[in-house]
């Protein structure tokens, strides 16, 4: 046990990791636990291209560790590991990491969110090479190209009709003949030319892995059972985001879906735990408006730490 923290900050994405910046210029000494998978989402992608300031694009990675050594050099520390229980019930909080107890008056969640994948061995070996999960951030790859996407609810049909402006041809692969997005979507989505359906079928497999890029998938028929194989240059797996809040069962408020929900500002349901990020967003999901959410609960909890001063 160490002595008592003004500010623990969670997660090393694109919110925390300015949450930490702003924190640490405004003094407040800030202790920022990395996660198990340091960087966030950007640190899984290749090219971004549409963070301002690079005008060039950056890599995924190194715009994180840029991040990174920012909120480094005004005097953040870090801790490696994934947080394993939080207690907001009595003050000052407390945060476990692994085997390590810490303390603090005031805490700032950032851990986040995930879009799930298939599941599939080709599809990990090809994600950043042929296979997103993320429109926005990748359909430009995609100029006159024919794309696979997989989900039949909002995004699927947000990201299908986005990546008409780019690709020659989208076609969603449902594994239902009905599709959960809402109303309004769908008739968007139904109305465009450019895009294809097929019905009740899984993707099962993606190739090549062997060449660095996708060439085809392995579409199941899961009435029939038939397979075939179904050219295409990429694939954009939209079947929904998880967000990383386990830890938080019971201490914060949190969604149906286990989103966190803010009540003011930055503020949750407690006090002095502020969150940000896509681990409360489930509109936007950029690293940019992360970024902007994680300046918002920085400033937030100097204000706070400000009015609690013992
Ligand atoms: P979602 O509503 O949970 O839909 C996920 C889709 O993926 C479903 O069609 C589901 O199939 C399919 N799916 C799930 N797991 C799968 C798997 N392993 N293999 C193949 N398909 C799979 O998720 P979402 O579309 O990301 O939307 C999340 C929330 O955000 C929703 O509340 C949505 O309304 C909202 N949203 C709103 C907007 C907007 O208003 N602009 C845009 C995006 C999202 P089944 O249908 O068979 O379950």
């Amino acid at each position: 046990m160490t002595g008592i923290e003004n500010v623990i900050i969670l997660g090393s994405g694109c919110a925390g990791l300015t949450a930490a910046v702003y924190a640490a210029r405004a003094n407040l000494n800030p202790l920022l636990v990395e996660g198990s998978s340091p960087g966030g989402q950007l640190a899984l992608t290749t090219e971004v291209e549409n963070y301002p300031g690079f005008p060039e694009g950056i890599q995924g990675p190194e715009l994180m560790e840029r991040m990174k050594k920012q909120a480094a050099r005004f005097g953040t520390r870090f801790v490696a590991g994934d947080v394993t229980r939080i207690d907001v019930k009595a003050r000052p909080f407390t945060v476990e990491v692994e085997d390590k107890s810490y303390q603090a008056r005031s805490l700032i969640v950032a851990t986040g969110a995930n879009a799930k994948y298939i599941g599939l061995p080709s599809e990990r070996a090809l994600v950043g090479h042929g296979v997103s999960a993320c429109a926005t951030c990748d359909a430009f790859f995609f100029k006159g190209k024919e794309v696979v996407v997989v989900g039949g609810g909002d995004t699927a049909m947000e990201e299908a009709t986005f990546l008409t402006k780019f690709a020659s041809q989208v076609t969603v692969v449902h594994r239902r003949d009905a599709l959960r997005a809402s109303k309004i979507m769908q008739e968007r989505a139904r109305a465009n030319p450019k895009i294809a359906w097929v019905w009740n079928s899984a993707v099962v497999e993606i190739k090549d892995p062997a060449k660095k890029q996708v060439t085809s998938v392995r579409l199941k028929d899961l009435v029939t059972g038939a397979e075939r194989d179904f050219p295409c240059q990429g694939i954009f797996v939209a079947i929904g985001h998880e967000p990383s809040t386990s830890f938080l069962k019971g201490q914060v408020e949190l969604d149906q879906k286990g989103y966190l929900v803010l009540k003011k500002g930055t503020q949750t349901s407690v006090e002095g735990v502020f969150g940000c990020g896509d681990i409360h967003d489930i509109r936007y999901k950029q690293a940019v408006t992360a970024a902007g959410w994680g300046c918002m609960a920085a400033i937030d909890c100097e204000r706070y730490l400000e009015e609690h001063r013992e």
